[in-house]
């Protein structure tokens, strides 16, 4: 980060903050976020963590999360406390358009806008940033922002347990994005108290019954193994999500699973919400999905986890999906796992 020291200096005295970070939360979005707001209440910031939409209920265990602020939820409380504040911390997301309405209301503010995030491509909306896409995640970076400051004893086991929350998730349990470096980070937190096991069993084993069985049918009745491509797809229609009854968050890590598949390539979950068909892309080795996300979804992310969607509706995308495929094929073909 270039001008840490303007950012040290506007951090020097008590400011109206607001933290927001991108529309479907995941655990490093809300473990970046409340990291990074634990620490700064302890400077004597007002701190205000919002965001636009619900984050799955595995994640609801961690300190603060109750007082975060949800826009389609609580819109009014939102727009106020984006009347005017002082500075907006932009956390794990890098173009406005990812949180959606709040954007619109962000980009005129005169706050200053402080960007920390790893993904491809940031638009340029900020005044600051701390931007690296080799790291493992926001929490990371928050890690080092902190650092940056000159605070690194001022991270508590609070802050701990939220940044490796972050970091346990968006590196799969250590499987992707992984460095010496996080592997140091990891080893940090815990000398500092936090307790790996347990954070892993509120994460990752924290299933109910119903949860278990819903991904063994859908895995049994929804997935499509494409040899030719080395690719494996899921599609939930709307009709799916009531007849199962899915709920919002019981598809998370779900695309994760085709992964497990010795000779897949690239991993496809293409879902129908109310207004879009969500599409979740992940790859092994070299092959990028971040390009097939832009090009053809509008979307982004990372070269092995990526994002888009579609106002077509749901055959319609898979459709254009597997027509695009052979352009792919060679790459898919040819990647070094
Ligand atoms: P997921 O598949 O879990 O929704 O997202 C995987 C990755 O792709 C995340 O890093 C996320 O930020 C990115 N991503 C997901 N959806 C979108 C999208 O609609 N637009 C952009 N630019 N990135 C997305
Ligand atoms: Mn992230």
């Amino acid at each position: 980060m270039e001008n840490i020291n303007e950012v040290k200096s506007l951090l020097a005295v008590p400011k109206d903050i607001v933290i927001t970070t991108h529309r479907n939360p995941d655990g490093d979005a809300i473990g970046a976020s409340l990291g990074l707001k634990h620490y700064l209440d302890s400077l004597g910031h007002t701190v205000k963590v919002a965001v636009p939409s619900e984050s799955p209920n595995f994640l609801n265990w961690m300190p603060g999360a109750n007082d975060i602020l949800i826009y389609d939820l609580h819109q009014e409380d939102v727009k106020r406390v984006l009347e005017k504040p002082d500075i907006v911390f932009c956390l794990d997301f890098n173009s406005l358009e990812r949180i959606d309405k709040m954007g619109e209301l962000i980009a005129p503010l005169k706050a200053k806008k402080i960007l920390i995030d790893h993904h491809l491509y940031p638009e340029p909306f900020y005044d600051y940033d701390l931007h690296d896409t080799t790291a493992s995640s926001t929490s990371e970076l928050v890690y080092d922002f902190i650092c940056l400051l000159g605070d690194k004893n001022k991270i508590t086991p609070t802050i701990g347990d939220c940044l490796y929350t972050g970091i346990l998730t968006d590196t799969g349990s250590f499987k992707y994005s992984t460095s010496p470096k996080v592997f140091r980070l990891a080893a940090d937190l815990l000398e500092l108290g936090v307790d790996d096991v347990h954070i892993q069993n509120l994460v990752f084993n924290s299933l109910d019954e119903k949860h278990l069985r819903l991904i063994g049918l859908v895995l049994h009745e929804r997935m499509e193994v494409l040899d030719e491509f080395r690719t494996a797809i899921i599609t939930l229609s709307k009709q799916d999500y009531e007849r199962f009854h899915i709920s919002r968050g019981d598809t998370e890590g779900l695309v994760n699973y085709l992964l497990q598949l010795k000779n897949v390539t690239m991993a496809v979950f293409i879902h129908e919400q109310p207004t879009i068909t969500k599409i979740s892309l992940r790859s092994k080795g070299d092959f990028s999905v971040q390009e097939i996300a832009r090009k053809h979804f509008k979307g982004g992310g990372h070269k092995n986890a990526s994002g888009g969607y579609s106002f077509i509706g749901l055959r319609p995308t898979v459709s254009k999906f597997k027509q695009i495929l052979p352009e792919y094929q060679e790459a898919l073909l040819n990647n070094d796992q």
